[in-house]
């Protein structure tokens, strides 16, 4: 993290120029996160979230709004969790000052659009009076974001030229508070308002909105849609009248978040509906934790999403580069690559020699060996394409696949942790085997917010043996009490090894990947889901 002695670069400068360049200050970033699909993300969000050293993030962002961080950012909740307390607005004020202050990069990251009941307009005036110099990024906000997911345009030519937002409670807030008693909304105004009506929260207050509402003179049989979880996997739409629809979201027990959408353009949604509810892609509904760490768990994140998960990203580990200097490959005629990380931190050791500068040719007079399909991918983005590649992800099936091969001198290219299958069998054969280590695996801190996330998910996964290690340690050891997960946690391993590691901690995985690599735990998580009932 950025310290006051090292400034973060500031990622608007290029844009807008410091403001104050005398201050030392640090610039805040109002930005708004969308109503909840990743995607719907702006490229500017994107750009803050991966250039900041502290993020202050509501609880109604998307879920991988957070996916992109540096791995040392800073991540503060400072929304409210379920039906907990949230952190004071006055409090969150403060250390976005104080961040700023001590010349960090801050990003305050709101669901939907940062000045649509989003007390953004708050937070920029304190800003302003603290002389911080901010920027305001706008995001989707959700009460056109919904509307457009369940198929309803909130304007529509002939049904409505005008869209109000309103908030269903008295005073605005970031999140779902209980009821208030009163309400400041002028509903003679608001019925009589020639277009439609979107409220944001208040979802408990329903009835009492739509008997204002008819009471003020709007037809009982106006007609009215919820959309809960709106552009979520899990998004669903309930359509009535407002006479009807306190008594229909009861039914279905609508719960927050969700908006209501008032008027004649409602109709629309059955027509123009899009994008089914309910199991339409095969995980949906289904949350997945991933543990492996950040900087790898995109690809595995973005292909569950893909299929409908919802994923709990709970990185316990991260690797960190060993310092060196570049090797010298010149003396082998076997270099063997164990994971994709070996391949990014050798390329990373190689670009780091001057004279002469060194890259793939380095490896020109050797054979190249990958442990998987995955490290072969990362080999191929550095055009180098692997002589050996062995199906399953494993120490033993590379070890079978170089049987045929002739080895007089290897290289091991790993982690620092690792198993010595393949340098002992190698060995075994008689060739002389160096083992190049070029990174560690270390304990990334896990949130408790994430932590008890992942407890709760459907599904968990572990993607190595140092994952179950450095998760069941941030769920405070072993125990006995496997990690604290809840008994419907169905535990999915990569491969054997994993599972054994597992088992040693007293857990058994429910799912064995097979091949043992990513692509195998996403089959293996489809067939699960497949064969599932509820
Ligand atoms: N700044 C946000 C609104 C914050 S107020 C925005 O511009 O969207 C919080 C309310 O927004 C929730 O009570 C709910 O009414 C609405 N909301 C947020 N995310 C939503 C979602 N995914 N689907 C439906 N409503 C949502």
């Amino acid at each position: 993290m950025s310290t006051p002695e090292t400034p973060a670069p500031h990622p608007g400068a290029d844009r807008r120029g410091d403001a104050d360049p005398h201050s030392g200050s640090g610039r805040v970033y109002l930005v708004g996160a969308g109503p909840g699909d990743p995607g719907l993300l702006t490229a500017r969000a994107l750009e803050l979230i991966a250039a900041a050293d502290v993020i202050l993030h509501d609880r109604l962002i998307p879920s991988a709004a957070l996916d992109g961080a540096r791995a040392d950012a800073e991540l503060l909740f400072v929304g409210k969790q379920g039906g907990g307390e949230a952190v004071p607005q006055e409090q969150t004020e403060a250390l976005m000052v104080q961040r700023a202050k001590a010349g960090m990069t801050v990003v305050r990251l709101k669901g939907g659009d940062p000045f649509v009941f989003g007390r953004g307009g708050e937070e920029a005036l304190t800003l302003r009076a603290a002389g911080i110099p901010y920027e305001v990024v706008p995001g989707i906000t959700a009460g056109v974001a919904a509307s457009a997911y369940a198929g309803i345009p909130v304007t529509h030519r002939g049904l409505a030229s005008a869209v109000a937002l309103i908030t269903g409670h008295t005073q605005e807030g970031t999140d779902d508070s209980p009821d208030k008693d009163e309400t400041a909304i002028d509903w003679h105004a608001l019925a009589a308002f020639p277009g439609t009506l979107v409220f944001y929260m208040g979802v408990r207050r329903l009835g009492a909105i739509a008997d204002s509402l008819i009471a003020a003179g709007r037809s009982a049989e106006e007609p009215v849609a919820i959309v809960e979880r709106g552009t979520l996997p899990d998004q669903r739409t309930v359509t009535g009248t407002l006479e009807s629809i306190a008594e229909l979201a009861r039914r279905e027990d609508v719960r927050a978040p969700s908006i209501t959408v008032v008027g004649p353009v409602t109709a629309l949604a059955e027509r123009l509906q899009w994008r089914a509810g309910g199991r339409q892609h095969p995980l949906s509904g289904r949350t997945v934790a991933v543990t492996r760490a950040r900087a790898q768990a995109s690809g595995l994140a973005r292909r569950l999403r893909e299929l409908g998960a919802t994923v709990v990203q709970a990185p316990v580990i991260r690797t960190r580069p060993l310092p060196g200097p570049p090797p010298d490959l010149a003396p082998y005629d076997l270099v063997c690559f164990t994971s994709p990380n070996a391949v990014a931190t050798l390329f990373e050791r190689l670009s780091q020699a001057a004279h002469p500068p060194r890259d793939a040719r380095s490896l020109a007079g050797a054979s190249v060996a990958a442990i998987g399909p995955g490290t072969a991918r990362a080999l191929a983005e550095h055009g180098l394409v692997a002589d050996i590649v062995p199906e399953r992800s494993v120490g033993e099936a590379l070890v079978e696949a170089l049987a045929e091969e002739s080895v007089a001198h290897a290289l091991v290219v790993r982690a620092k942790q690792a198993r010595d299958v393949l340098p002992d069998a190698l060995r075994a054969r008689g060739a002389q085997v160096d083992v190049l280590a070029l990174y560690e695996t270390i304990a990334e801190p896990l949130s408790p917010r994430a932590l008890a996330a992942a407890r709760e998910a459907d599904y968990i996964t572990f993607t190595s043996s140092s994952t179950v290690r450095f998760f069941l340690d941030a769920a405070g050891g072993p125990g006995g009490d496997g990690g604290g997960l809840s008994a419907t946690t169905r535990i999915v391993s990569i491969g054997p090894v994993t599972s054994e590691t597992l088992r040693e901690h007293g857990l058994e995985p429910h799912i064995e990947a097979d091949p043992h690599d990513i692509d195998g735990v996403i089959q293996a998580l489809l067939a699960d889901a497949a064969a599932r009932t509820d």
